[in-house]
């Protein structure tokens, strides 16, 4: 297998995944529109590649790190994209949270020139990608996943194969329905608790020895909420979009989620508050902005 590894998209994950694996011996070649991105990554070991082809000749191992569907559809399929410029048998890991429609469709016409395509969506944000202990769920074809498993191994600590491609997706936006969820109700047993006269801070630490805790509670609330730090790293905007695909995805169904839909709907109003280039972590100054807004702006 190829040690040489192609990153398109240095962002905050994407970067920071390739960082990871240039420590791990690979030798990593990245490509980002963004001069920016580029550079950053550059001073973490990656290769940049001035354009797409550069990298393709090189790689067949070719992981995506990009914000949107609409993103993963133009890389991979536009009029100069991977798959006019992949030789056969490349592997494509697109780590994008994504719709599971998008891959099904990216993945389709892969197949018929011998690509392989993966959907395997990660959690575990910038600091996760960094430290190599991301979580991964992966969708697609088995015997793809097994070639490329020492790469996925480098990446994370934990792995899901959990189906089909578009599996990967589907898992990856229920688990983020969840998270936006938990990061209202825990900011909202945070207001009550403060209005009852408890400190906040010892509830939080009640809630985590409890059954009511979560992700939100245990890292989300006290590394980034309760300290006003707001730098995880992951953006509202971002966050946005997955809220909106899980509504989607249900209103494509017919499911009925009325939990879901709620908290779809105050994540949708934040717009009014909060910039998409805000934290993820703000929405909880949604619900009380002088208990968790930044002392400027409470
Ligand atoms: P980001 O905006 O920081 O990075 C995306 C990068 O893609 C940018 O550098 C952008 O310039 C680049 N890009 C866009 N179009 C491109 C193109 N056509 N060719 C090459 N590069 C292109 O986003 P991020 O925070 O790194 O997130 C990436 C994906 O991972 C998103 O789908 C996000 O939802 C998901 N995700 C993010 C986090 C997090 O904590 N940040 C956690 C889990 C999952």
């Amino acid at each position: 297998m190829t040690h040489t590894i192609g990153v398109i998209g240095l962002g905050n994950m994407g970067r920071n995944m390739a960082a990871t694996l240039v420590k791990k011996s690979f030798t990593v070649i990245g490509f980002d529109l963004s001069e920016t991105a580029c550079k950053q990554a550059v001073e973490q070991g990656v290769i940049p590649a001035s354009q797409l082809s550069i990298l393709t000749e090189q790689c067949d191992i070719i992981i995506l790190s990009l914000p949107k569907a609409e993103h993963v559809e133009a890389v991979c399929l536009g009029a100069n994209g991977l798959i006019h410029l992949v030789t056969a048998g490349t592997t494509i890991i697109d780590t994008t949270t994504s719709v599971p429609e998008t891959s099904r469709m990216v993945a389709a016409e892969c197949v018929k020139r011998d690509i392989a395509f993966l959907d395997a969506p990660v959690s575990g944000g910038p600091a996760g990608a960094a430290a190599g202990t991301m979580s991964m769920v992966i969708g697609g074809d088995m015997k793809a996943y097994r070639h490329v498993l020492p790469v996925l191994e480098a990446m994370s600590s934990t792995r899901v194969h959990v189906g089909d491609v578009g599996a990967g997706n589907i898992a990856k936006i229920a688990n983020n329905m969840l998270a936006a969820a938990h990061l209202i109700t825990t900011a909202e047993a945070l207001t009550l608790a403060e209005k009852a006269g408890v400190d906040p801070e010892k509830v939080l630490e009640a809630i985590n020895a409890g059954s009511g805790r979560s992700a939100a509670s245990q890292a989300m609330f006290p590394t980034w909420v309760m300290t006003k730090a707001y730098d995880s790293g992951f953006t509202m905007g971002l966050m946005r979009k997955d809220v909106g695909l899980a509504k989607t995805l249900a209103q494509s169904l017919n499911v009925e989620l009325p939990m879901a839909m709620k908290s779809a709907e105050l994540w949708e109003d934040s717009i009014h508050k909060l910039a998409d280039s805000d934290d993820f972590c703000c929405i909880a100054q949604c619900t009380n902005p002088l208990l968790f807004g930044k002392e400027d702006n409470a």
